[in-house]
């Protein structure tokens, strides 16, 4: 029996009119592409449900990639924001000081960093996760005096050359229009499976003087890889890359930009695991409501930027301060909240590995951490199936993976739990419909 509580939930209720798509077609850029898999025009978000312009109502498993890990338009949040608003707070302040900054750094010094005895610089890079990631490479080349960075397989970072340049993912580094250097890709953790550490490959390599790797400024990671197919690198693969890092006089970056704020449990990923990496990336679900703000977090023996060396207009985003205060003093004054996270990531799972046992034979399995879970079932044609049999049921889903071939929950970690069993419902309803034979529950 599944802990999750059965609760009244409002009903997902997909618009069956034909969207009229023709302006979009005409006008917006071949680039897009979450809007061709849901080809609605939303015009409101409210908590786990996204609603479009004909009253269709869809629960929202997609939340904006985990940007919206307290859903859409929290109130605690939207709150704070039209107050400050409303008293005609500065919005855009480049990076000088405003009384939104300083609410910030408080909250996020008291916070998070110090009940985590953490002694991190905050660094406001443009509000893109990707320009937090290439302040972090920036830096550590600057302070190594370095240029190879090690990024690994499947690895997602960003879009801008740099961060381009360590990601996995050949579609998008195809886009790139010139050679992405200054990376070594190796093998994250499980990539060859069980019963090949490459740790051990890493550490051999990087001993080898002959191995062809130059000396790293930097070894750049994901706990969770988010786009890369919810691969999770265990707490002893990490601590090893951690001692290999500092014997190879590398700095570790962790990109805690999906997988952070909370989504696989505490603030930040790497907690459990007991490391403390170098520098840290931050964005995505961070200003809670959605708005754009990013940050890069380093040890104050490595702030060697001179004034503005890493500049951008947009660093002094005071909307995104305000809520990403209030987000910090609502949800993470005490521990009450990460517990709530542990608790439905469990049913998540538990729900999840029962979906996979009954499948068991078309080869699904059950991959991620946390509120970041997904299934692997195996292609990316029947991915794409499952998320499209989802939509016609309102539930917004997506997938990820090498082939995409996971199907991908990112929830709002405030989802209810009778909201979590209608999304979870619906997914398997709609993995059985792609898999054709419903095959008999295995025993528990
Ligand atoms: N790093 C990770 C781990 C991500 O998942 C993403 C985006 O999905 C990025 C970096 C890039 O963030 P952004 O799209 O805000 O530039």
């Amino acid at each position: 029996m599944s802990p999750i509580s059965a609760t009244l939930t409002p009903t997902p209720r997909p618009s069956t009119r034909r969207p009229d798509l023709r302006l979009y077609e005409r006008r917006e850029s071949q680039v897009r592409s979450y809007c061709r898999a849901f080809p609605r025009t939303f015009v409101r978000g409210s908590g786990s449900y996204l609603f479009d312009d004909e009253g269709g109502a869809y629960l929202d498993f997609l939340s904006g990639c985990s940007t919206l890990n307290y859903g859409h338009n929290d109130p605690a949040l939207k709150q704070a924001l039209l107050e400050y608003i409303e008293k005609d707070g500065v919005a855009h302040g480049l990076d000088m000081h405003t009384e939104a900054k300083a609410e910030f750094l408080q909250a996020f010094e008291t916070l998070i960093l110090k009940p985590r005895d953490l002694d991190y610089r905050v660094m406001f890079t443009g509000p893109t996760g990707t320009n937090a990631v290439e302040a972090a490479m920036k830096l550590a080349r600057k302070v190594t005096g370095r240029t190879n960075i090690i990024a690994f397989t499947n690895g997602f970072h960003g879009m801008t050359l740099g961060a381009l340049a360590a990601t996995g993912n050949g579609g998008k580094r195809g886009g790139a229009g010139l050679p992405l250097a200054g990376v070594t890709r190796m093998p994250y953790d499980g990539y060859f499976g069980d019963g090949i550490d490459t740790a051990d490959h890493l550490a051999a390599m990087l001993a080898d003087p002959s191995s062809g790797i130059d000396a790293p400024a930097a070894i750049l990671l994901e706990v969770v890889q988010g786009e890369g197919g919810l691969n999770v690198a265990s707490d002893a693969w990490l601590r090893r890359i951690a001692m290999i890092a500092r014997n190879a006089g590398a700095l570790l970056i962790v990109d805690d930009i999906q997988a952070g704020v909370g989504r696989t449990g505490g603030f930040f990923s790497f907690e459990r695991a007991g490391i403390t990496p170098d520098i840290v990336t931050l964005a995505k679900s961070l200003s809670g409501l959605g708005l754009p703000f990013a940050l890069t977090l380093f040890r104050p023996g490595l702030d060697d930027w001179t004034p503005g060396e890493h500049n951008g207009t947009f660093r002094g985003n005071n909307h995104a301060f305000v809520t990403a205060a209030a987000a910090l003093k609502h949800y993470w004054s005490d521990d009450a909240f990460e517990r709530e996270v542990a608790r439905k990531s469990d049913a998540l799972k538990g729900r999840l590995e029962t979906i996979a046992r009954r499948f068991a034979a078309r080869g699904l399995r059950v991959k991620g951490r946390g509120m970041m879970m997904g299934l692997d079932v195996t292609s990316g044609e029947i991915a794409e199936k499952i998320t499209t049999a989802c939509f016609a049921r309102g539930l917004i889903i997506e997938t990820s993976g090498g082939h995409d071939e996971v199907v991908k929950v990112l929830c709002p970690l405030t989802i209810t739990d009778g909201e979590l069993t209608t999304g979870l419902d619906i997914l398997e309803k709609a993995v059985t419909e792609a898999l054709g034979t419903e095959l008999p529950a295995a025993a528990e």
